[in-house]
């Protein structure tokens, strides 16, 4: 007897529908799976005939062959286990048939029956939904998640017991959703604001917190350098807390990619909160940017719509650095995979911190820099120029003066710029809509002019700091999208004179070899 039970296949974002098909046939005792599985899709034989006893069913002792269709795309992963178990109950007639057609089903299942997580549950319930599938079978801890897009029947399942009840007999007692995911996408945020620290954490350093705001404004790509002690990676931690929550859409899209790579946590629904990742520089090249036998996301798609913080950006190599071009300029990453390209989003913000030079003492009053000219430069190409000419804000911190510590904190300070920031940010999505791109460290060069329009003084005064920094043209722009956006913290529809100087200053660091020049 032949059984179909629908399940998915991740594979990129989307993924794909895969049918499960069980077919049971007199023979010597043994089961086969075709349609190629990798090693965990293999042993999936194994825990289906355990848990299956273990459940208190009958392990058919005749021939049974496992078909995965369509059969070009690679199975991988312990998802397929529940799938197979009730497209086994199936074919041996020990469960009803209702509905199933219209049911796609997911979950790893131990030994004992039960049923575990799995990955990649937000994609094949949208994958499932446009592909004409109305009913769910989720992992019990996968339900929020899968609840997220508030379509389908969905179903979290606990044990291939309660799965072959469901599947039997449909409409048997759907669990209403206890709270919709709106509600789940205000708790998430409220707990990740408390987590990541605030601004008024940060004493004095001033200048700092406005280049903080600037760039949160914006999304402009930022560099922090500076001694050691200096603070830069406490700065960059703040960075989040000055970001809006994400909105639905975007919230989807980063669930999506981080169920996918398996770092959403267990139990959880949407992520609300711009991610903030900050890997170490041991990571690899796949780690970073994607890839590996099963065609990963990389930090560079788990920052999608965040922040990608790289603490002492020299130490990742020259090589990592460049495979950030593509998603620094793209907002994608191209992934090739046996026989084929899997892209995924990754639009995020860059935020970088060196030491100004190898010995870190550069720029610092109380120790001397014993590194030679050729060592500093040598130690910024590590860099490069390329990806470095995509950093709008280059911010120099110094150790902050201890009179400077013994300043009162003000709670309020990160909320009343974080209010700015999102004022600011309504005015870029507001401006931007349809154009492709939301932020302003994202306007093309082709429509920078009209976007960032400047009058007749703001040009004088362009042209003559231009003059006097050597900026570069690439610098130029960055200047001119730095004062767009200092303009739409301001309310201001124009760019002003005084918004230009302070984007100046902001970019006024690194077009030479030195970034700061020796005493
Ligand atoms: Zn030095």
């Amino acid at each position: 007897m032949l059984a179909v039970v629908s399940s998915h296949a991740p594979l990129g974002i989307e993924g794909e529908l895969v049918s499960v098909e069980v077919d049971i046939r007199r023979g010597l005792p043994g089961i086969d799976i075709v349609g190629l599985p990798d090693g965990a899709v293999r042993e999936s034989r194994e825990r289906v005939r355990v848990a299956i006893r273990n459940s208190g069913f009958a392990f058919p002792a005749e021939r049974i062959l496992v078909s995965l269709a369509p059969a070009g795309i690679r199975k991988e992963g312990a998802s397929f286990d529940l799938p197979i178990a009730l497209g086994v109950l199936l074919a041996s007639g020990q469960i009803g048939s209702e509905g199933t057609g219209a049911t796609m089903v997911l979950g790893e299942l131990n030994l004992g029956g039960g049923v575990r997580p799995v990955n990649g549950v937000l994609s094949a319930v949208g994958s499932g939904l446009a592909g004409g599938i109305g009913r769910f079978l989720v992992p019990r801890e996968n339900l929020r998640e899968a609840l997220a897009l508030g379509r389908g029947e969905i179903r979290g399942i606990d044990s291939l017991r309660e799965a072959a009840l469901a599947l039997s007999s449909p409409g048997l007692g759907e669990p209403r959703p206890a709270r919709d995911a709106g509600e789940d996408l205000a708790d998430a945020t409220s707990a990740e604001s408390r987590r990541c620290g605030s601004i008024a954490d940060i004493r004095g350093h001033s200048e700092l917190k406005r280049a903080l705001e600037v760039a949160a404004a914006g999304r402009h790509h930022l560099l922090l350098f500076g001694p050691p002690g200096s603070g830069k990676t406490m700065a960059a931690r703040r960075l989040p807390s000055l970001l809006p929550p994400l909105e639905r859409e975007e919230a989807l899209a980063v669930t999506r990619i981080h169920s996918i790579a398996g770092v959403l946590p267990t139990g959880a629904g949407l992520v609300a909160r711009p991610p903030f990742r900050m890997p170490h520089h041991s990571a690899s090249i796949e780690g970073i940017v994607g890839g590996g036998r099963f065609a990963r996301p990389g930090e560079v798609s788990l920052a999608h719509h965040g922040v990608l913080f790289l603490d002492e950006a020299p130490e990742f190599g020259t090589s990592l650095l460049q495979g950030l071009r593509e998603p620094v300029e793209d907002g994608w990453v191209s992934i090739a995979r046996a026989g084929s390209t899997v892209r995924f989003p990754a639009c995020f913000q860059l935020v970088l911190s060196f030491n100004p030079c190898p010995c870190g003492n550069l720029g610092r009053d109380s120790h001397a820099c014993i590194c030679t000219a050729a060592e500093i430069q040598r130690y910024w190409r590590r860099v490069g120029g390329a990806l470095l000419d995509r950093v709008d804000i280059r911010f120099p911190l110094t150790p902050v003066a201890a009179s400077q510590m013994c300043l009162p904190s003000r709670p309020q300070e990160g909320a009343e710029m974080a209010e700015r920031v999102e004022k600011a940010t309504a005015i870029q999505r507001a401006r931007h809509a349809g154009m492709g791109f939301s932020w302003n460290a994202r306007i093309p060069p082709g429509i920078i002019d009209s976007l960032c329009p400047l009058n007749a003084g703001c040009r004088h005064a362009l042209a003559e700091a231009a003059e006097r920094l050597s900026i570069s043209s690439r610098a130029y722009h960055s200047v001119l999208r730095i004062a767009r956006t200092i303009a739409d913290l301001d309310g201001a529809a124009d760019i002003a004179e005084a918004h230009l100087a302070e984007a100046i200053q902001h970019r006024r660091y690194g077009d030479n070899d030195f970034f700061w020049s020796r005493r």
